[in-house]
């Protein structure tokens, strides 16, 4: 903060007349330090969480160097072992950081938003998309052209990331539904799939960064735990909303609400 920020905040808070707005400003100006605290604690919050996820998989590296070093004259045939756990993991590491990266651009940007066909946008994500995923991907679109004004690059990236999770936490024989219809006016995409489902208490929370279920984590499923607040994040930005609800009789649809103009 320089000291002209300083003096020109100081300026523009209003003079009380009397005792009451003195304690209404007050007031304002603790909620105001309140919401500045919560920041600075989410920010903490995140920089711990992000160091844990990168410290774990560079650990586990080191832990392997050195056993090649210590063992691998001697034992050469541990080395093809450890060779692909460092490759895996350090993969694993680059994607985590690449994703990190992503959201921290993310926080400064301004969006170009365009009025875009959605259903001709879903065709082109899905065929493009369909080669990387084994579950059949099944379009159900809308019989009217569906305009929306949203960035192509962010639907794009919503899609993909909607339809890797779709693929990853259901059965590869299972098809995965994607579907565009006007709701209220409001033109609207979901993805829904036959997979594991997500329990409430979990809903609430996956669009936390790095929150992951905890059978996803067990399973050793792989992923960060950032894509869904990387949709989030998408999504707030092109004005639209995210929303996640049970498929039956088993699974879970991921439903994005589009601005209409
Ligand atoms: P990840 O990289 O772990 O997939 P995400 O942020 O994309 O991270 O998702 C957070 C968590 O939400 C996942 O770890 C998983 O537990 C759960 N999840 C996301 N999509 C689905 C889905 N379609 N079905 C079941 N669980 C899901």
């Amino acid at each position: 903060i320089n000291h002209s920020d300083n003096i020109s905040y100081h300026e523009a808070l209003p003079v009380p007349d009397s005792p009451d707005e003195v304690h209404d400003l007050g007031s304002e100006i603790n909620q105001l330090l309140k919401s500045l605290n919560d920041q600075v604690l989410r920010d903490h919050q995140f920089v711990s969480d992000a160091s844990h996820e990168l410290r774990t998989p560079l650990t586990a590296i080191r832990g392997h160097i050195s056993l090649i070093k210590r063992r691998g004259e001697q034992h050469p045939e541990i080395i093809p072992k450890s060779l692909k756990f460092i490759d895996d993991e350090s993969a694993r590491m680059q994607t985590l950081v690449e994703s990190l990266l992503r959201l921290s651009r993310m926080d400064h940007v301004e969006i170009d938003r365009q009025l875009l066909d959605i259903n001709q946008t879903v065709r082109e994500t899905v065929d493009n998309y369909q080669p990387n995923i084994a579950q059949p991907v099944q379009l159900d679109l809308s019989p009217d052209v569906l305009m929306a004004m949203v960035n192509p690059d962010s639907l794009q990236q919503i899609l993909i990331a909607l339809l890797n999770n779709a693929s990853k936490y259901s059965p590869a024989d299972q098809p995965i539904i994607m579907t565009t219809k006007v709701i209220d006016g409001q033109p609207t995409l979901a993805i829904a799939d036959n997979g594991s489902g997500i329990s409430d208490d979990d809903k609430q929370r996956i669009f936390e960064r790095f929150y992951r279920v905890d059978q996803a984590r067990s399973q050793k499923i792989p992923g960060t735990g950032l894509g869904l607040a990387i949709v989030s994040r998408l999504a707030d930005l092109n004005h639209a909303q995210i929303a996640v609800s049970d498929h039956q009789p088993q699974g879970t649809i991921f439903t994005l609400t589009l601005a209409k103009q």
